[in-house]
């Protein structure tokens, strides 16, 4: 296993452990507990789990073991916790960081799941939170204090695609020294280099990208080896948050084709924004891959030019209109996943984001007219056949 492997290889061959068998495919270890050879072995393993020794599966289990070495490496990370969902990740770090009294900063555009721990769980908790527009780096420098504990953002937000400087926030949370916590979702772990520039711990739904065919939930919380084992894993495996063993190898399996499903679908995301950028049906075409995106530099610097694989198209004509276009798409399918083999329509307004006040999504743009679209694998130009004829029709 070497350090030096480029992604893809590291993507296909790291992590493995092979059974006595000596299997190829990664097996799953379908297993809640272990055995002992002796009752002093387990009483030494209770002491201290050494580095491929299992307990319970709570804390840790072979197959999830894999899949959070695979995923590390590729993110550059020393340490990794896997986690059940993606929520239980961005929950997880948040919680395991942070007590009564201590104050954090948050970018305002948040996933609603994500806004609800940031702004009504750990406010119940006693921790004080004061929210910033992500993109303006003033804001972060007026808001953060001595006794500033973390800081927590989504890379590219959801689903306006604004892009946060991860390199630029993180310096001004450690010069107080705040904690950085990055939902990195939409910055894929293919594009991204979070802890290379500064991220603490960055957390992925692996529901998403990593799955990446629509079949399982899960998480994943990447950063230090003294920042997982030390706070993250504590409070994992003793709340409960564990993936599941299946979980871990439908993702591992995930993972060796990532890279080349991501770079895909981003192609694709680019080749449409670009057609349908200025369509006389549309308020905005929103792709951080685009020239005209207002944080395209950064996307430059931040994730090597790549724009990720959604694109937002604003409709005018508000929600009826918003609702014919979805209605009349033949290929993608309308749900609420993203980063999937099947191109994905969502209308944030009244599902992803309902939550929101009126206000709330007025001040992060999601508008009535506002249409999220993952996209797939399909081929490129069936696609943009199909969103043309869907955006014909909902003129009529
Ligand atoms: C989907 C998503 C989550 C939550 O992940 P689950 O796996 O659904 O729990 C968190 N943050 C962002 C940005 C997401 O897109």
């Amino acid at each position: 296993m070497s350090e030096n492997w480029k992604s893809r290889t590291k993507l296909v061959h790291g992590g493995t452990r092979r059974s006595q068998y000596n299997e190829v495919s990664e097996s799953i270890f379908l297993t809640q507990g272990f055995v002992y050879d002796t009752a002093e072995q387990a009483e030494a393993r209770f002491v201290e789990i050494g580095e491929d020794e299992f307990i319970y599966a709570r804390y840790g289990n072979p197959t999830v073991a894999m899949f959070e070495n695979r995923i590390a490496m590729l993110e550059g990370a020393e340490d990794a916790f896997a986690t059940a969902s993606g929520m239980a990740a961005v929950s997880g770090a948040l919680t395991s960081l942070l007590k009564a009294g201590d104050h954090i900063v948050s970018a305002k555009a948040l996933f609603g799941s994500c806004l609800y721990i940031v702004e009504s769980i750990l406010a119940r908790y006693g921790v004080e939170v004061s929210f910033v527009d992500g993109t303006d780096l003033d804001q972060w420098r007026a808001a953060v204090r001595s006794d500033t504990k973390a800081v927590f953002f989504e890379s590219m937000s959801n689903p306006t695609l604004e892009v946060i400087d991860v390199a630029a926030v993180a310096e001004i949370a450690h010069a107080v020294g705040a904690t950085v916590v990055v939902d990195n979702v939409f910055s894929t772990p293919v594009f991204s280099d979070a802890i290379a520039q500064g991220a603490d711990l960055v957390i992925y739904s692996a529901t998403k990208h990593i799955d990446g065919q629509g079949r399982a939930l899960g998480g994943v919380i990447l950063g230090s080896k003294e920042l997982i084992r030390g706070t993250v894993e504590p409070y994992m495996k003793h709340t409960g948050g564990a993936m599941s063993p299946f979980t871990a190898w439908v993702m591992l399996k995930g993972l060796e084709t990532i890279d080349l499903r991501v770079k895909a679908q981003a192609e694709s995301a680019l080749k449409i924004a670009k057609h349908f950028e200025g369509h006389a049906a549309l308020e905005r075409t929103i792709y951080p891959g685009l020239d005209s995106h207002a944080q395209n530099a950064l996307v430059q610097t931040q994730l090597g030019g790549n724009g990720g694989t959604v694109l937002s198209l604003d409709l005018k004509g508000g929600k009826e209109v918003a609702f014919k276009f979805c209605n009349a798409l033949t290929i993608p399918v309308i749900s609420n996943n993203l980063g999937d083999a099947k191109s994905i329509a969502t209308h944030p307004a009244t599902t992803t984001h309902q939550r929101l006040s009126d206000e709330q999504k007025d001040d992060l743009g999601i508008t009535p007219g506002l249409v999220r679209f993952s996209v797939g694998l399909e081929d490129v130009d069936d696609l943009i056949a199909d969103l043309t004829q869907a955006l014909e029709a909902a003129q009529r």
